[in-house]
């Protein structure tokens, strides 16, 4: 049944961003900084709920928050920084102006692995450029929605109703895809999701911001720094349990460090710590359901059928604990399975020899998805093949990091069933504005464009 809170929701956001809107700017980033100096006060306990509902560790918690407060003061700059561009006029005493003006209400729907980061990289932006929100948190996260939203209470005075969370699973997701009065639709998750709510959205000719599932690869090359790599692709692969959108889950090496680089990657999935997340020598806690783990087993017993080398992968007991402890998975492949072109939302990393570069970028971008991607080398000529239009087909390509952890200050986001969208920093505030273009004639003629001539008689 529709969350009967629906209509009353969206009813106040629309009356609030209609006054929203006619606030300067500037003094809209001065409440954003003041929601981020709330957010530092309260980071330890919102990264304590994070780590309660997405069973994240820590570090990892804390650091979402930081992505928060960050956005926050990015957002501030952003303010006094939303330019239209100024264009010659072909014609006599005209000038040609860009004008950026507030979309109105935008609808976030958003997944359970960033409960509060992806929040912030679309609330920032959207309050900034003049807009009011709605979100529909995962249903995996209402405590840390409820988190975010007491802590802009505390700071918002009359502008508390800019963020409104609407609590609830699928139908009220669609809900939002369907109203007229929502005009932006920002949807994370699965890709599967993105193919459902898309054409509800398009049907009604809404505007939509797609951030979906991804299937990173990295490369790693001869001249590569293996003690960095190593690292690099351990993080990517098994941080936050492998359950990151950015996620490294294929791996290409040259077959002159193959054997090598498979025998310190088993050393150091061997050496993690895998524990409860509140305490603070884990660097893996458990997965986030029993479904999650039913996908992982589900997909190595398909390939342990067709005699492909697992190791690892198994859960583990962890102090009595019924959550769904696991071992990353490292799969040795002689050949793509067709497991590998699919997202499975787990730490499984499938490692592939390759002997000529070209070919391994060929393999990297050989799926439906691309959202990050990777090329561990010293050599120049590979570094600078893989971020070049032959390259990489991805939204994100790094050279000498893995696959994950991105930086606020760039657009993140992905090509393919990735979706599209661009979130974050650079000019991904522009998705959040409708741009006018305007023409103003400051002469006492009225001359028309293209030499037209049009007689008044
Ligand atoms: P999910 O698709 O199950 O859910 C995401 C959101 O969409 C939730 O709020 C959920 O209620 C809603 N939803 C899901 N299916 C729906 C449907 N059929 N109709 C209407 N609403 C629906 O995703 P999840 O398990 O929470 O998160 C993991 C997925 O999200 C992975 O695929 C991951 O790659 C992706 N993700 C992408 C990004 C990105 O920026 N590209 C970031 C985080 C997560």
């Amino acid at each position: 049944m529709k969350n009967k809170n629906y209509e009353i929701i969206v009813n106040k956001s629309k009356d609030i961003s209609l006054r929203w809107r006619s606030v300067p700017a500037p003094q809209r980033g001065e409440l954003i900084r003041q929601f981020g100096n709330e957010l530092r006060l309260q980071k330890e306990s919102l990264a304590k709920t994070i780590t309660k509902e997405a069973r994240k560790i820590q570090t990892e918690s804390l650091g979402e928050v930081q992505e928060a407060i960050d956005m926050c003061d990015f957002a501030v700059g952003l303010s006094r920084q939303l330019y239209g561009l100024t264009m010659p006029s072909e014609r006599p005493n005209h000038r040609l102006q860009e004008l950026w003006h507030p979309l109105g209400v935008v609808g976030c729907i958003t997944a359970f692995n960033f409960p509060m980061a992806v929040f912030a990289w679309n609330f920032c932006l959207a309050a900034v450029c003049g807009n009011s929100i709605i979100w529909k948190p995962s249903p995996h996260s209402n405590e840390c929605a409820k988190g975010i939203k007491d802590a802009w209470d505390k700071v918002s005075g009359e502008f508390s109703d800019l963020i409104l969370v609407l609590e609830g699973g699928n139908e009220e997701a669609v809900s939002i895809c369907k109203d007229n009065r929502i005009t932006l639709v920002s949807a994370t998750g699965s890709t599967q999701m993105g193919k459902e709510l898309a054409p509800v959205v398009s049907a009604r000719l809404g505007k939509l911001l797609l951030e979906l599932g991804g299937n990173n690869a990295a490369i790693v090359c001869p001249s590569a720094d293996l003690d960095l790599t190593i690292k690099g692709i351990a993080f990517s692969a098994c941080g936050t349990t492998g359950q990151r959108c950015t996620s490294l889950r294929r791996l290409f090496v040259h077959k002159d460090i193959y054997e090598d680089c498979v025998r310190r990657l088993k050393k150091c999935f061997d050496d993690l710590v895998i524990g409860c997340p509140s305490k603070e020598d884990s660097q893996i806690g458990p997965l986030i359901s029993k479904n999650s783990y039913d996908s992982m087993q589900h997909v190595l017993d398909s390939l342990r059928n067709k005699n492909v080398e697992v190791i690892g992968g198994e859960r583990l007991e962890i102090e009595d604990s019924d959550e769904y402890y696991v071992k990353p998975a490292l799969v040795l492949v002689k050949n793509i399975e067709d497991e590998m072109l699919t997202e499975t939302f787990a730490p499984v990393l499938y490692v592939k020899e390759y002997e000529e570069i070209e070919d391994a970028i060929y393999m990297q971008n050989n799926v439906s998805q691309g959202l990050s991607s990777s090329i561990f080398t010293n050599d120049i000529r590979e570094s600078e093949l893989f971020l070049s239009e032959s390259g990489s087909d991805c939204g994100i390509a790094n050279v000498n990091i893995g696959t994950s952890g991105a930086e606020i200050g760039g657009a993140f986001g992905g090509e393919k069933d990735t979706g599209g969208g661009r979130e974050s920093g650079s000019d991904a505030w522009k998705n959040y504005m409708r741009r006018v273009t305007a023409t103003i004639n400051y002469g006492d003629e009225l001359p028309l464009a293209q030499g037209v001539e049009f007689d008044e008689g």
